[in-house]
């Protein structure tokens, strides 16, 4: 037995108390993110897809290095998890990676809108930065560059906007028809975005 330094409470060996401990250092925790599929919503959780009201409460518990009531959470922008702990509240957050988990992936088939070609050494360096894997569904290597083939066409021609800023490069887009949506009649186009450093 022994005192707390802090409040002169009774505790083991002088150290602090638990109630001084969880004031100064609040929740004790690893670091970690969450990687949810942005189609089923489901989370990876040891190599395997589950719903979020499985996954969640079980990462939290593997991540906290003591005990503690999940209280509740919330998925936003963030995770947000509020802790209880004899009449203490704890607070923690994880960021969100968004990625398509294989069985949607598989669903959708080749599924991406646009494919962005970046030549150049320091365009690639760039793009290093600018990308998210998540956006990505494929990389490959070409010659000159890499060609980035995005999901989306609106994140592609963000990577782009943010190429040039910070690049002056020479920029081609062309538009190639896909395929046809009969049941909407519509034609279904594939955008190619060409980016080439200036040298
Ligand atoms: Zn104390
Ligand atoms: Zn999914």
């Amino acid at each position: 037995m022994g005192f707390c330094p802090r409040c002169g409470k009774p505790s083991r060996n002088n150290e602090l108390c638990e109630e001084c401990r969880l004031e100064l250092e609040g929740v004790r925790y690893k670091d970690f993110k969450i990687v949810q599929c942005s189609v089923c919503k489901r989370i990876l959780y040891k190599n395997r897809w589950i719903p979020e009201e499985e996954a969640i409460p079980r990462i939290v518990k593997d991540k906290l290095l003591d005990k503690w009531y999940i209280k509740q959470y919330k998925l936003g922008k963030k995770l947000i998890v509020i802790l209880e702990k004899n009449n203490f509240e704890g607070i923690i957050e994880a960021d969100i990676e968004k990625r398509i988990c294989p069985t949607c992936s598989k669903k959708r088939g080749d599924y991406y809108e646009a494919i962005l070609q970046v030549r150049g050494e320091n365009a690639v360096k760039k793009m290093d930065k600018i990308k998210k894997k998540s956006e990505i569904y494929k990389e490959q290597r070409q010659k000159n560059g890499i060609d980035y083939y995005y999901y989306f066409s609106r994140e592609a021609k963000k990577a782009l906007a943010q190429l040039k800023r910070q690049l002056p490069g020479i920029v081609k887009i062309s538009r190639k028809l896909h395929s046809y949506d009969k049941q909407r009649s519509k034609k279904i186009y594939r955008l190619t975005i060409l980016f080439r450093e200036k040298e």
